[in-house]
């Protein structure tokens, strides 16, 4: 393995030492600013997907652990609220440590969640730069608005921070996708619970420690590890998290849903996906291909919005097909820390036997062109696959959430966008036409909360994020953050005193 040799900061010793690190310790949660153990004590293993040994040793936090981070997260609530300024303070200093520790932060996501070198320097960079685009927003986005009736009132309106956020996360992004809502959270008054997922814990622990550096107040930020049916379940049914962020599978954000109903909780919940990408004769079909393959095979395949169903058109089925099984044996498969891989081990031996388990129900369902197979027998690795299928086939309706692309020919537009719907998800979509008005015809009717023409999925902060259907409820992304993060208040005084009513 030439582990990172173009990338000097990262050398076998440094990974080494990170290794040595995680392995000589057990993970603790961090509540009011500190350290500390599960009140039970009790640990749960982390493994690393590359050859399933252990990683870590993680305190398996319960509901008592979830109070006391909730508690804590509460009482700084009073003070964090206070001062925007301070706040857009603190969201750079901890955009400033992020990148200082980013080998480190690189190196902790590629043993633990899978994924590989590439594409994790490139999620550091992307969660830093949370910090920094919603400081900018700490200041201004609180702005109210006044509303002009006449000359006797003065009614405006002013935003407040909800409280104590709950954040729950999953595991194959772990540190962007938990960044991309930690940083609104605090940028608009909040404070956060996080629970990371049971399978990739240990950046979450990394961002605890870099919190501390910053000198954050105590309690504004805490971490509690565990299981999602212990830990993430006090942190949906805890009193004081009025709002929860959820990343996770449909079926859990529907549970989240149910738990949470008795206490009325905000919810934001993105979700699974199935996301088509569509293919019209007229495309720049390179562009297509190269986009196609990235889309599903980045991130290991373990991507919610991985272009899964190629719908491409009949006339160039056939030899896209194939030129998509050319590309997907060209595929780098190996160790998450050797820079030229592409495709790294996934996450976990269960997930690895789900995704193999889609792999047989296709070759008895659906044409079996390219792939799919166990790569040795030490870790979680799997050759790139391709199947042909119809749009009904269970490995064309569901998520496989693994390097597996599913290829289904349509006739024309109408047929595109009918096979396209024709799925109870609805996250991204991406349209490849030359044909404007057709891409935009197409945008305008699929069903889905992201459309891409043209291109990848390359996401801008501002832009809403979120899908229909059974792929979310809400949408994230510079304004529609500060929606979901803070309440709107309106204030009402009269310039005049009005005549009141007498009763009694
Ligand atoms: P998951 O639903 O199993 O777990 C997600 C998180 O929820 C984990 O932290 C888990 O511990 C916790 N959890 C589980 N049960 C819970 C409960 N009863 N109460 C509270 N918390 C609970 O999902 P996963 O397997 O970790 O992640 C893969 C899924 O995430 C895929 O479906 C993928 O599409 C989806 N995903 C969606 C997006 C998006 O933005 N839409 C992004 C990434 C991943």
């Amino acid at each position: 393995m030439k582990l990172a040799e173009k990338t000097p900061a990262i050398t076998p010793e440094f990974i080494a030492q990170v290794r040595q690190r995680v392995a000589r310790q057990t993970v603790p949660h961090f509540i009011n600013g500190a350290f500390v153990p599960g009140e039970r004590g009790e640990v749960f293993e982390t493994l690393d997907p590359s050859d399933n040994q252990v990683l870590a040793r993680v305190y398996r936090g319960h509901a008592q652990d979830v109070d006391k981070a909730a508690r804590a997260a509460k009482a700084a609530f009073v003070g964090w609220k206070k001062s925007a300024k301070t706040r857009k303070k603190y969201l750079l200093r901890l955009a400033e440590l992020l990148e200082k520790h980013a080998d480190e932060l690189a190196v902790l996501e590629c043993l633990d969640a899978g994924q590989v070198l590439r594409i994790v320097r490139a999620q550091v960079a992307r969660a830093a730069e949370n910090f920094s685009f919603y400081a900018e927003w700490a200041e201004r986005a609180m702005e109210g608005q006044t509303f002009p009736v006449d000359d006797t009132w003065l009614n405006y309106s002013v935003r407040v921070p909800v409280g104590v956020c709950g954040i729950i996360t999953p595991w194959n992004a772990p540190l962007m996708l938990s960044t991309w809502r930690i940083a609104p959270a605090l940028a608009f008054g909040n404070t956060v619970v996080l629970k990371p997922a049971e399978w990739s814990p240990l950046t979450a622990w990394k961002l605890a420690e870099i919190f501390q550096e910053a000198d954050l107040p105590p309690g504004v930020f805490n971490v509690v590890q565990g299981f999602g049916e212990e830990a993430g379940d006090a942190v949906v049914r805890h009193p004081d998290i009025p709002l929860i962020a959820f990343t996770g599978e449909t079926t859990t954000g529907a549970l989240i849903t149910q738990n949470s109903a008795p206490l009325l909780k905000r919810l934001s919940l993105e979700l699974g996906g199935k996301s088509p990408v569509i293919i019209f004769e007229d495309a720049d079909l390179e562009r297509a291909l190269d986009a196609t393959v990235f889309q599903i095979y980045s991130f290991n395949g373990e991507r919610c919005t991985a272009s899964s169903r190629a719908l491409v058109q009949e006339n160039l089925f056939d030899a896209f097909v194939e030129r998509l099984a050319e590309r997907a044996a060209r595929i780098r498969v190996g160790h998450p820390l050797d820079p030229e891989t592409e495709v790294g081990p996934l996450i976990h031996p269960e997930h690895l036997a789900r995704v193999l388990r889609y792999v047989e129900i296709g070759k008895q369902e659906s044409r079996h062109v390219f792939g799919g197979e166990r790569i040795g027998s030490e870790g979680n690795y799997i050759r790139p696959g391709v199947f042909v299928a119809e749009n009904h086939h269970t490995i064309a309706q569901e998520e496989i959430f693994g390097p597996i692309l599913t290829v289904i020919p349509f006739k024309d537009e109408a047929d595109a966008l009918e096979k396209a719907n024709h799925s109870k998800y609805g996250l991204a979509a991406y349209v490849w036409t030359k044909d404007l008005s057709r891409a935009h015809r197409m945008a305008l009717h699929l069903e889905a909360g992201m459309t891409w023409i043209n291109a990848h999925n390359v996401r801008h902060l501002p832009t809403p994020f979120g899908g229909v259907k059974f792929s979310g409820t809400h949408r994230e992304g510079g304004a529609h953050s500060l929606e979901f993060y803070t309440e709107l208040k309106h204030i009402a005084v009269p310039l005049v005193d009005p005549p009141i009513p007498r009763f009694g």
